[in-house]
């Protein structure tokens, strides 16, 4: 059984849907599980209306419906195929512009209705063509999630009912086309697992049914060295560990959710990501062991915005228990912390949520000075070599000053496969081109 995921792109309109379709012909001897994301721009259109209707405006839902209604038609749909849910997005808005409130539980709601509708067109176009399919919200297949909204995640026992569901509710030889990115609870709420949810609910659903393998497709040539809409000579990466591919999505690879690998990992089910665009292109496998790589960098990725907490403070120096103090304080406040390097007198960590590290730094402002730098990137470095390449850091920090871009902070851990630096926003993209030119070209 092959798991396959398309994202909004390759379901953005009825050309791409065409594409999806021939794609998923030729491997129907693999029996497909095929997850959708909502038409390109749905999710974003569905959340833009919920927000007018919160603000008082009337009819928020027009706009959102008559896209969605010209997908539907152009791919030959019968009108009656969706309007029970355009009756429903225009009642539920309804209720949020009375009560002028859009709580994480609506805003959930409401944008679980782009793969709600997409699944249902997709699997509407594949049938009158000669695809033996069904439309499934992902619920219906046993995929049952806690209740927090907009990063819900299954519950623990969601694998078995994931398989019997499979076995009972798919007819034989029928393709399921299941909705990716929503899930409900066990009272019936609907609930998301956060933007760009839909490769997690991929693997999740992978690892339920103990799948041969995921395929993740979107409109790159699977995973590229830098970004390449930043980077011209950026290259296909044919194979790569779970651990590099997990680094890269965290760090901001926009190719994979960032916790897409952690269900594949578990059960080593290999992904591959592929290009909808290009399905001829080989793409990357990602696997837990890709094989030897002589190179000792794999990939560039970059997170802008990021915040960065600084304290000093003499009373480091040779203090026991100053780090658990300030960790305490970032559990309290459930802040996350992606980076983190130290001195004799100083720590500085780096988190995305600007709002919460200031309430941390309030909460510690009794340990020493406290500064806040904010509009910082952290530039990452990924390659399964670095650990053992001597030099390796060095290559890479040379070429970061060759781009005359100055590196505030720096952290490698001993045996990491991940430098990371951070500097400022307005250095990225001189900073990862020419690292990109001095590491592979
Ligand atoms: N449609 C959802 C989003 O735009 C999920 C996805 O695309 O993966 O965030
Ligand atoms: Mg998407």
């Amino acid at each position: 059984m092959l798991v396959m995921k398309f994202g909004g792109s390759s379901v953005a309109d009825r050309v791409q849907i065409e594409k999806v379709r021939k794609i998923v012909r030729d491997r129907l001897p693999r029996k497909p599980v095929v997850v959708c994301s909502a038409h390109k721009g749905m999710t974003n259109a569905l959340i833009a209306a919920g927000k007018a209707a919160a603000s008082g405006k009337q009819d928020p839902e027009r706009e959102v419906i008559e896209r969605q209604r010209e997908i539907a038609r152009e791919c030959g749909c019968e009108d009656t195929l969706l309007e029970p849910f355009f009756q429903e997005i225009a009642d539920l808005l309804r209720g949020v512009r009375l009560v002028r409130e859009l709580s994480p539980r609506s805003l959930d709601y409401i944008s679980s209705f782009g793969e709600r509708m997409s699944v249902r067109v997709i699997a509407d176009l594949f049938a009158r063509n000669g695809l033996p399919c069904q439309a499934f919200d992902v619920w219906d297949l046993g995929f049952l999630t806690d209740a927090r909204f907009g990063a819900a995640r299954p519950l623990p026992g969601y694998e078995a009912w994931m398989k019997d569901a499979f076995a009972t509710r798919v007819p034989e030889g029928v393709i399921p086309i299941v909705t990716g990115f929503i899930g409900k609870t066990e009272g019936g709420e609907i609930t998301t697992v956060g933007r760009n949810g839909s490769d997690l609910t991929a693997t999740l659903i992978a690892a339920a049914l103990d799948a041969e393998e995921v395929e993740i497709w979107s409109d790159t040539d699977g995973v590229m060295s830098a970004d390449p809409h930043l980077v011209k000579g950026a290259r296909n990466i044919p194979t790569m560990s779970f651990d590099e591919a997990a680094e890269l999505a965290y760090f901001g690879s926009r190719v994979l959710h960032p916790e897409t690998l952690i269900p594949a990992m578990r059960k080593n089910i290999p992904v591959r990501v592929l290009n909808t665009n290009r399905p001829e292109h080989p793409g990357t496998v990602i696997t837990r062991t890709p094989g030897d790589r002589p190179q000792a960098v794999t990939s560039i990725a970059y997170k802008e915005n990021q915040s960065i907490l600084t304290v000093r403070s003499e009373r480091m120096f040779a203090h026991a228990g100053f780090l658990a103090e300030l960790f305490q304080a970032t559990t309290r406040h459930g802040l996350v912390v992606d980076m983190v390097a130290t001195s004799e007198v100083s720590v500085s960590l780096s988190a995305a949520d600007a709002e919460l590290l200031r309430a941390v730094a309030a909460d510690i402002s009794h340990l020493g000075e406290i500064r806040i730098d904010t509009g910082k990137t952290i530039l990452a470095v990924v390659g399964h070599n670095l650990p053992t390449q001597a030099g390796a850091a060095a290559h890479i920090t040379t070429a970061v000053a060759n781009a005359g871009v100055n590196i505030e902070m720096l952290s490698y851990a001993s045996g990491s496969i991940n430098v990371s630096m951070v500097i400022d926003d307005r250095d990225v993209d001189v900073a990862v081109r020419t690292l990109h030119t001095q590491l592979f070209e």
